[in-house]
């Protein structure tokens, strides 16, 4: 051993029971520093018997009351998001039902062969679609999961 005696992080794992074998050696063979683990043994022990720390108020309640209140009226941004889908669906819709019979009319005109080829490729274009928004959610979900 290249020092007189054991350092005080070395003696208090050795009273916590997590000492390494050249401390145990050392304690065995060493009746200051046996002494002193005795101390801290006695201190540790009695630390344990102590009562728990404990709020004599409710913690969760003042912690609510600094919370700020959410608001219950839509506020300006979710207005405008409303306002432009209904300008979306009534930019679609309007026309469709003005030029209604021009409107299916179009779709007769059309190849069969054609017709089928476009829906194909647009339901394609949709599963595609659907199956990475689902991944990429899984993904989101997993990490907000830590898994
Ligand atoms: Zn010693």
């Amino acid at each position: 051993m290249n020092k007189l005696h054991l350092s005080e992080e070395e003696i208090q794992q050795y009273a916590l029971g997590r000492a390494d074998l050249s401390t145990k050696e050392h304690i065995r063979s060493c009746a200051f520093c046996e002494a002193r683990a005795a101390d801290y043994r006695l201190i540790f022990s009695e630390l344990d018997q102590l009562p728990k720390p404990a709020f004599d108020f409710n913690v969760a309640s003042l912690v609510l009351a600094q919370l700020p209140q959410p608001e219950t009226s839509l506020d300006r941004r979710e207005r405008w998001i409303y306002l432009l889908v209904f300008a979306a669906l009534a930019s679609i819709g309007i026309p469709v039902y003005l030029f209604r019979i021009y409107f299916f009319k179009m779709f007769t005109d059309i190849l069969p062969e054609a017709m089928y080829l476009v829906i194909l490729v647009t339901l394609f274009l949709l599963v595609f679609q659907g199956v990475e928004m689902f991944r990429k959610y899984q993904k989101q979900i997993n990490t907000l999961n830590y898994k």
